[in-house]
């Protein structure tokens, strides 16, 4: 468990003024969880991977493992406690010189475990992460995705309960990054890691994270749970995890819907609807796709009533029937009526 609470961080710029890039950040990664840090670039997403990491120190604010406040060590009391935070950046910065083997195992000599052990320990994560056939193998001779891996292994060697995932998979190919992101799901079950992963990249999001937390200008704008906010249809995160580029039509009511389903919403709901009520569906936009094991839509509709004119309050409880939550983004005749 890693819990960062009231985080600030200020630079001071080539002109000498200070500028604040963290304000505020608080954000719990319970065991056994992926949290995402989402936002664009300039957010600070690499100052609050830095800060967490503490190779650079937060100028106020806590950042608590295992409950020890890292932000309050210094010297030999931190180098320790802060074995507890693993961390793969972008690059998975492998020794060129050293053998896939040799990489994972330098931080257990840098510690001094005896040679019996590192053995046993490199093994064990190169089984962990699916590459004991590449133990011998230098950096040039792995793929990129190989790469991560073992940057990955190399990580856990000291058995962090936290890993930091600071752009990861950025710059890998999408069959690379598929294996990494398997990788630290296995890895959050396995054993049980709260890992934080700091990405610009919303399909990697939707692979993985159990949470997320969209920051913009050093500050957490919106968040959530990625199952709470894909089903909201207003939801800005939602939107941008799933987003629709509508092509326009004429509609009496235009409405944004999202579901999210194990099997109990039936996929013919739109032709259930306009077959039942006499109402013209029209698919302006829409994402379906399996999101943590469900099945998971955002779509936005036009709806014309061909028969009978169904209020807004009958027609939303009709989809609510279906499973289906929605939003009214438009309803030009209702309101031509109610004027
Ligand atoms: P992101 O990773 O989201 O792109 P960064 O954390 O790299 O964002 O940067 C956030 C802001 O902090 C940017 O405006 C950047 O220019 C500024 N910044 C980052 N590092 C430093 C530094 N060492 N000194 C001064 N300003 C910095």
């Amino acid at each position: 468990m890693i819990e960062i609470d009231n985080l600030s961080k200020r630079y001071r710029n080539a002109h000498g003024n200070v500028t604040p890039v963290l304000k505020g950040i608080s954000l719990q990664v319970p065991a056994g969880s992926i949290a995402a840090v989402v936002g664009p670039s300039g957010a600070g997403k690499s100052t609050l991977a830095k800060c967490i990491s503490l190779l650079e120190r937060p100028d106020s604010g806590s950042i608590t493992v295992n409950g020890k406040d890292l932000s309050l060590l210094s010297g030999e009391a931190l180098r320790r406690e802060r074995r507890a935070i693993g961390t793969v950046f972008q690059s998975s910065a492998l020794l060129g010189r050293k053998t896939a083997w040799q990489n994972i195992a330098l931080p257990l000599e840098y510690l001094g475990v005896v040679e019996r052990d590192i053995h046993a320990r490199v093994g064990e994560l190169l089984e962990s992460v699916g590459l004991s056939h590449k133990a011998q193998a230098y950096p040039a001779q792995l793929s990129g995705g190989q790469r991560q891996r073992i940057g990955i292994a190399r990580a856990l060697a000291l058995r962090p309960s936290v890993l930091l995932a600071d752009e990861a998979t950025s710059g890998l190919d999408p069959q690379a990054t598929d294996s990494v992101l398997k990788l630290l799901r296995q890895l959050r079950d396995e054993y049980r890691l709260a890992i934080v992963l700091i990405t610009h990249e919303m399909d990697v999001v939707r692979a993985t994270a159990d949470t997320v937390a969209e920051i913009r200008d050093g500050e957490i704008v919106h968040s959530g749970a990625l199952n709470t906010l894909l089903a909201q249809p207003d939801s800005h995160l939602g939107q941008q995890l799933m987003p629709l580029s509508p092509v326009t039509a004429p509609a009496d009511i235009l409405l944004r819907v999202s579901y999210r389903t194990d099997g109990s919403i039936r996929t013919d709901w739109i032709s259930q609807l306009s077959q039942q009520h006499g109402l013209r569906v029209d698919l302006l936009g829409g994402h379906v796709e399996q999101v943590n094991g469900l099945l998971s839509g955002r779509m936005q509709i036009g709806i014309r009533f061909t028969h009978e004119r169904l209020s807004i309050p009958r027609l939303l409880a009709l989809l609510a029937q279906q499973g289906i939550v929605a939003q009214v983004l438009d309803a030009p005749v209702v309101l031509k009526e109610a004027v």
